[in-house]
């Protein structure tokens, strides 16, 4: 499954970053994905309960921002909402979607961290 490739990246990623940080751990990380990065979120949840255990993260909760196509329309010149992903052409004009504005995202927004001290 290819989620679980991007799943254990995060979750190396976010080790990487509190790597200095003391004994904390990882309450949820919120993480945007966009219908064109490849990645699924609903296969991504799935991962992602894999790829934390036994780390800072494991028992965290994912949250998942998921982001609406936009595309640029040259002969409109305006940025366009995509119904889907499925038809990428302009809704109004019907031209060819050339440029992606938004869509393909794959980033982690915030991580949101508990003192494990207690
Ligand atoms: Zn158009």
């Amino acid at each position: 499954m290819h989620e679980l490739s991007v799943a254990q990246e995060l979750v190396e990623l976010v080790e990487l970053q509190l790597a200095d940080s003391g004994p904390i751990k990882v309450n949820s990380v919120l993480l945007r994905i966009g219908p064109l990065s490849g990645v699924v979120p609903q296969a991504m949840r799935f991962a992602y309960d894999a790829a934390t255990a036994g780390t800072r993260l494991a028992g965290s909760s994912l949250q998942i921002e998921e982001v609406a196509p936009v595309i640029f329309c040259q002969p409109c010149n305006q940025e366009r909402a995509l119904p889907s992903i499925q038809r990428m052409r302009c809704p109004v004009c019907d031209a060819p979607a050339a440029d992606v504005v938004r869509g393909r995202e794959l980033e982690v927004v915030s991580v949101e961290v508990i003192d494990d001290d207690r």
